[in-house]
């Protein structure tokens, strides 16, 4: 399940759909089917999607995948961070978590040199 496209690290640029492409490790975790407990608890299943390649964990029908499997996502940045189910260590989520986390500290660092500058007119 990829596609879709996100910030860079600078959080500047919008990275391009090969870029955003790029991130995901291919472990295929994601392609197991998943049960929907209710609470919204979603849990995997041990059952591959008919179309994952269990040797490679690649996808069979990956250009055609939105045909052959019409429940199949594109990952966006949006999603990466609303889904509940992806799997912790999932290449977009370590990504996502590690752009806020640089997203934040700069907003620190910028927060410290108002407080500098303001400081020093005193
Ligand atoms: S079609 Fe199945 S194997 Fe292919 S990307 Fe979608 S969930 Fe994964
Ligand atoms: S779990 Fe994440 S990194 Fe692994 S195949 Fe799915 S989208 Fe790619």
């Amino acid at each position: 399940m990829r596609g879709g496209e996100t910030r860079d690290y600078n959080g500047t640029r919008i990275m391009n759909p090969d870029e955003w492409e790029a991130v995901c490790k291919k472990c295929g975790k994601c392609c197991y089917e998943k049960v929907d407990l209710g609470g919204g608890i979603i849990r995997y299943t041990d059952e591959p999607c008919v179309h994952l390649d269990t040797e490679t964990n690649l996808c069979n029908v990956y250009e055609n995948r939105r045909e052959a499997q019409p429940d199949c996502i594109s990952l966006t940045e949006h999603l990466v961070r609303t889904l509940t189910w992806l799997p912790e260590d999932c290449a977009y989520l370590e990504y996502v978590r590690h752009n806020d986390t640089l997203a934040a500290v700069r907003e620190v660092n910028k927060r410290r040199k108002r407080t500098r500058n303001a400081q020093r007119r005193r």
